[in-house]
């Protein structure tokens, strides 16, 4: 038996509560694995923390209930790990996030917070000075509201200080890019350009590009870009998913997969080297699509990918002015933003993923792109629904809407009727809230980010972040969603605050609820015994401590099908 040592907490609890002893008597077969001592632990399902230990066999958990009950299950070989009150949660589940583009983001000049254009250009140069002339430097994370002048950049200053390296600088949000001259040669973007459906290339005053492309222009100008090989893409996901799991998260997403990168990480589940869950949404691409709907959904037998879904586009994003809107932006006037896919584009898709066993997520932001996507849902339900009930049996698609940002409030009510999923990201909430009331006014806001009025209309709420268009760190978005507040603690009160969540309503959407979201209820998302040991411990009580404190809250360890996974170094 291994036994790590205790702390002086940890001794004052075990003088309070019964120690595991070490004698052998229990048959090994019969003996857990691994046994967390004297926690309080946080089922989920119910709500209520329990005090007392959990024992972990073959990947699943055995026991959660008072620490007598786990002293029969130590074995010789059985680890103990003596939690000493420290909390313990279930693994945190991302519903909505881009495993491979953190990787790649990991790798790429990171721009988030740059307070002005020169900053941006100074940072690029740095790293520019270290490739090679004619290297593609990549980069993300701008935000032109966050610049002294809030216009939209033009790419003249970036070409001048980069007229060597071809040079590709994602927004914030992903939703538009800036380019360099020397990008813009080799992509053969010009003034003859035309900007495709869905997307626009910003120009000046003689009509050439000024370097920004928006939404759609970015796919058209991307597929010029060289490929990516695939052990980079295996690098990237398997350094991804360790920064993922160090923050306590043990089920990711990946929204938007194309084909090499779900053969990267079929090659990382294969060769056993993926260390969380991740759940796989194909990108739109028709043969892609076609090859899917044929063979059907995938779940490798360890359980730890999970291809069944597809990602489906109805507008943009807020920020960019991308995102749909039934009357003009208020900052914006004549303005409705952009839809990115016809309704019976996103129907007939959503009907046919259906059909083959698949659920799709839509991406829709705006009030009149969270209509498109609605209505599309709706016909692709067909008759088999009414009142959010299904009439048709074993038919249950989960079909998504993916960040539902600004919704009529007839709306909420329908999403909810139609059984359809909220996927949200509370950090989306925290980091719009300076600039959204000016694109949408004050009256649009009553559907704004609105978690609560979801949940009151009967809905469902799928937490995650959309990294790496927000931080990993998932407790980030528990502290957004129980406070609506930046990590200042501004504004007082919290923005909006009628739509806050209760910590337990946190929780669970980033547990239980974004399992749902992914079907994977049935193997993670709650402690109980049965289920697959994903589980979390934490140096102090995420529930517990002052909201303010839930950000500087550290993982001690994260546990995947009963391994530890990550350890941090200063932990007990
Ligand atoms: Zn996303």
């Amino acid at each position: 038996m291994r036994r790590t040592p205790p702390t002086p907490l940890a001794l004052l609890l075990g003088a309070l509560a019964p120690v595991l002893t070490a004698v052998p008597t229990t048959p090994a077969e019969d003996a857990a694995d691994l046994v967390l001592a004297h926690g309080v632990l946080y089922p989920v399902d119910p709500p209520e923390p329990v005090e007392g230990s959990l024992a972990i066999r073959d990947g699943a958990i055995v026991y959660l209930g008072p620490p007598a009950g786990a002293e029969p299950l130590v074995g010789p070989e059985t680890e103990v790990i003596e939690l000493a009150g420290r909390a313990v949660t279930p693994g945190l589940i991302d519903a909505h996030s881009h495993l491979a583009g953190l990787g790649a983001a990991l790798e790429q000049v990171d721009l988030v917070g740059t307070g002005s254009y020169e900053e941006v250009v100074a940072r690029i140069a740095a790293a520019a000075a270290e490739l090679p002339a004619g290297t593609w430097v990549r980069g993300r994370g701008w935000d032109q509201n966050d610049w002294p002048v809030k216009e939209f950049p033009g790419h003249g200053p970036l070409s001048a200080a980069l007229p060597d390296h071809p040079v590709w600088v994602n927004r914030i949000d992903g939703h538009a890019a800036l380019l360099n001259t020397r990008a813009m040669a080799e992509l053969e973007i010009g003034a003859a350009t035309p900007d495709p459906p869905g997307g626009r290339f910003l120009r000046d005053a003689e009509g050439r590009p000024t370097g920004v492309l928006i939404d759609n222009a970015m796919d058209v100008a991307g597929v010029r870009l060289p490929a990516t090989d695939a052990a980079t893409i295996r690098r990237r996901i398997a350094a991804a998913a360790g920064y993922a799991a160090a923050r306590g998260l043990t089920t990711v997403t990946d929204m938007g997969v194309d084909g090499p990168t779900i053969a990267a990480y079929r090659d990382l589940a294969g060769a056993g080297e993926l260390p969380l869950r991740a759940a796989l949404f194909l990108t739109d691409s028709a043969p892609l699509l076609e090859s899917w709907f044929a063979s059907g959904p995938e779940v490798d037998p360890a359980g730890r990918l999970t291809i069944r879904g597809v990602k489906l586009y109805a507008d943009g994003a807020l920020g960019s002015r991308g995102a749909a809107l039934v009357e003009p932006y208020a900052d914006d006037p004549g303005n409705l933003g952009l839809l990115t896919a016809s309704g019976d584009h996103l129907a007939e898709v959503a009907g046919r993923a259906r059909d083959a066993g698949f659920q799709v997520g839509i991406h829709a932001i705006g009030d009149r792109g969270n209509v498109v996507a609605l209505d599309a849902l709706e016909r692709a339900l067909g008759v088999g629904w009414q009142n959010g009930r299904r009439v048709r049996d074993g038919d249950d698609p989960r079909f998504r809407i993916e960040h539902a940002q600004l919704l009529r409030l007839e709306d909420l009510a329908r999403m909810a009727e139609l059984g359809v999923i909220a996927s949200m990201q509370p950090t989306h909430a925290t980091s719009d809230m300076p600039w959204a009331g000016d694109r949408v006014g004050e009256r649009r806001l009553a559907g704004a980010y609105a978690w609560r009025k979801v949940l009151a209309a009967g809905g469902r709420l799928a937490l995650g972040s959309d990294f790496p268009v927000e931080r990993v760190d998932p407790l980030l978005g528990l502290y957004a969603a129980v406070t609506r507040q930046d990590l200042e603690g501004e504004p007082e009160g919290g923005w909006l605050p009628g739509e806050r969540l209760t910590r337990d309503e946190a929780l669970r959407g980033f547990t239980l609820d974004a399992a749902q979201s992914l079907f994977l209820e049935h193997l993670v998302g709650s402690l109980a015994p049965g289920k697959r040991a994903d589980l979390v411990v934490f140096d102090r009580d995420p529930m517990r401590v002052p909201a303010a404190e839930i950000p500087a809250v550290q993982v001690d360890l994260t546990v995947v099908d009963g391994r530890i996974v990550h350890r941090r170094e200063e932990a007990p």
